[in-house]
C-alpha cells in the first residue's frame, strides 16, 4: 500500500541530507509535489501531512482539482507545464505561481488577464539550459530582456528561474542556472527562487543551490 504521508517524510529527509552535506540550511529549499495526473485524495493526504505547495502541468486537469481543493485556502498552485497562449486566462486566475514562461507574448497575457485585485502572479522563467530541441524554455541570451518585462509588469512579480536539464550533463546545467540565478537576484530584489531537481537528481541540484525541488514520482508514485 503506497503511503504519501512515509514518502513524503522520506523526501524530506533527502532534503535534509543533501542540504547538509551542501552546508545548507533545509529551510532554504521548498518542497514542490508535483501532483499531475494524480487523483485529488492523494493530494489531501499529502496537504494533512503538512505539504502545502503543489505542482501541476495539465491545464483543464488542474481547474478541476483547484475547485474541488477551493477550501483548503492555504494551498499554493505552482503551473509547471507548457503554456498555450489561448490557455493563460485560466492560467493567470487559477494559479498563485507560473514557473515555465517562455515567451513576451505569455508574460504580456498572463498580467493583463490577472486580475489587479489579485496579489501579483508569481513567475519563474524557464530557461532550456541544455539547449534540447524538445524542450521548452528560452535561452540564455534571452533571460535579461523578459526578465524586464516581468520586473515592469504590475500584475507579476519575479520570482527567479526553472530549468529541467538534460539527464547526462545534469550537474553542469545545475551549476550554469545558480550563476544565471545569482546574477538576476543581484539586478531584482524580488527575486528569491530557483526551481531546479525532480525525483531522480535533487542532491545535484540542491548541492548547487536549488531552492525549489518539483517531486512527483517519489512522493505520488510512478505515472
Ligand atoms: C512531472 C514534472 C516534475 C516531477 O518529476 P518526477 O520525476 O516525477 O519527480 C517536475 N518538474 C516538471 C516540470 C514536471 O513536468
Amino acid at each position: 500500500m503506497m503511503c504519501i504521508k512515509d514518502n513524503i517524510a522520506a523526501v524530506n529527509l533527502q532534503i535534509k541530507s543533501a542540504c547538509e552535506q551542501a552546508n545548507r540550511s533545509p529551510e532554504q529549499v521548498t518542497l514542490l509535489a508535483v501532483s499531475k495526473t494524480k487523483p485529488i485524495e492523494l493530494i489531501k493526504q499529502a496537504y494533512h501531512t503538512g505539504q502545502l505547495s503543489f505542482g501541476e502541468n495539465y491545464i483543464q486537469e488542474a481547474v478541476d482539482k483547484i475547485s474541488q481543493l477551493k477550501h483548503l485556502q492555504d494551498i499554493v498552485w505552482h503551473y509547471i507545464g507548457p503554456i498555450q497562449s489561448n490557455k493563460t486566462k485560466l492560467i493567470a486566475e487559477n494559479f498563485d505561481w507560473v514557473q515555465s514562461v517562455d515567451r513576451a507574448k505569455v508574460i504580456t497575457r498572463l498580467n493583463d488577464q490577472r486580475s489587479c485585485n489579485h496579489t501579483p502572479l508569481n513567475i519563474c522563467l524557464q530557461v532550456n539550459i541544455s539547449q534540447e530541441s524538445t524542450k521548452s524554455g528560452i535561452a540564455i541570451n534571452e533571460v535579461n530582456t523578459l526578465a524586464e518585462q516581468v520586473a515592469l509588469s504590475p500584475n507579476l512579480t519575479l520570482r527567479g528561474l526553472m530549468a529541467i536539464p538534460e539527464k547526462n550533463n545534469a550537474a553542469q546545467s545545475f551549476n550554469q542556472m545558480h550563476k544565471l540565478f545569482t546574477t538576476l537576484k543581484q539586478r531584482y530584489n524580488t527575486v528569491d527562487t530557483l526551481s531546479m531537481g525532480m525525483s531522480g537528481d535533487l542532491n545535484d541540484a540542491i548541492n548547487a543551490g536549488s531552492t525549489m525541488v518539483r517531486i512527483g514520482t517519489a512522493i505520488f508514485g510512478e505515472r
